[in-house]
């Protein structure tokens, strides 16, 4: 299986930052416009994000599946218990990447943080300074919370999305090595220059399920493992 989420993810995160920057005005006019009233960022520009990032993991499950689904029929193995799988374990990956989400977002919309932020920008400023370069500072300090938020709910975005499914198709493969009978697989990696040399080593070797460290089972882990039949198995002497 060769990695399906990385393009997925790019895509998303294109679409975000277009929302972002369509809205950008919008939020920021938002955040300082009077601390004492706000209570959350625009509801439109939030489930707009929420949404693409639903339909990002729905799109993950769905091409999860039906990979799933061609290896276990092409012999004639069909289960049904795969997708119950995919469905709960990326279901736990939305709810909690959701939540970071919100709460990055939140961490610059509640007034106490955007009091906070139009203070420090003033503090900055010499005593003598004129209104608009008060706005002026007021309004990038402001800007540039928002960029963070972005940039930080994007890297939690990311890594939480590659570690969920990953860990998905870590739980799908080992459930299905044993409904198959068999104990082994074999380890494969993303074979780029992010694989972690002790990975890159395991690379194409068969290994059993259970013995020392598993594939795709530590965090961030991008490798995935290949069914192998019980014929693989004893010719590698296993
Ligand atoms: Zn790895």
């Amino acid at each position: 299986m060769s990695d399906i989420r990385q393009p997925l993810i790019d895509d998303f995160l294109e679409e975000m930052n277009k929302i972002i920057n369509d809205n950008k005005n919008r939020i920021v006019k938002h955040a300082k416009k009077n601390p004492d009233e706000l209570e959350d960022l625009p509801k439109s520009v939030e489930n707009k994000i929420m949404s693409l990032y639903e339909n990002l993991m729905d799109d993950l499950a769905e091409q999860l599946v039906e990979k799933a689904n061609d290896e276990l029929n092409q012999d004639n193995k069909s289960g049904g218990w795969e997708d119950a799988l995919f469905t709960n374990t990326v279901l736990v990956g939305i709810y909690y990447s959701t939540q970071t989400m919100r709460d990055n977002f939140h961490k610059i919309h509640s007034a106490q943080v955007a009091r906070q932020i139009t203070n420090d920008a003033i503090k900055e400023l010499p005593e003598d300074s004129t209104k608009k370069e008060i706005d002026t500072a007021i309004e990038d300090a402001h800007n540039e919370a928002v960029d963070n938020a972005v940039e930080s709910s994007k890297s939690s975005i990311e890594s939480l999305t590659v570690s969920e499914v990953g860990f998905s198709y870590y739980l799908l493969a080992k459930a299905e090595t044993f409904t198959r009978g068999l104990n082994h697989y074999r380890w494969r990696t993303q074979g780029d220059s992010r694989v972690r040399p002790t990975h890159a080593s395991k690379d194409g070797t068969i290994r059993k399920w259970g013995v020392g460290e598993e594939v795709g089972e530590s965090f961030g882990c991008r490798c995935y493992s290949e069914f192998v039949t019980a014929e693989e198995v004893a010719e590698a002497g296993l």
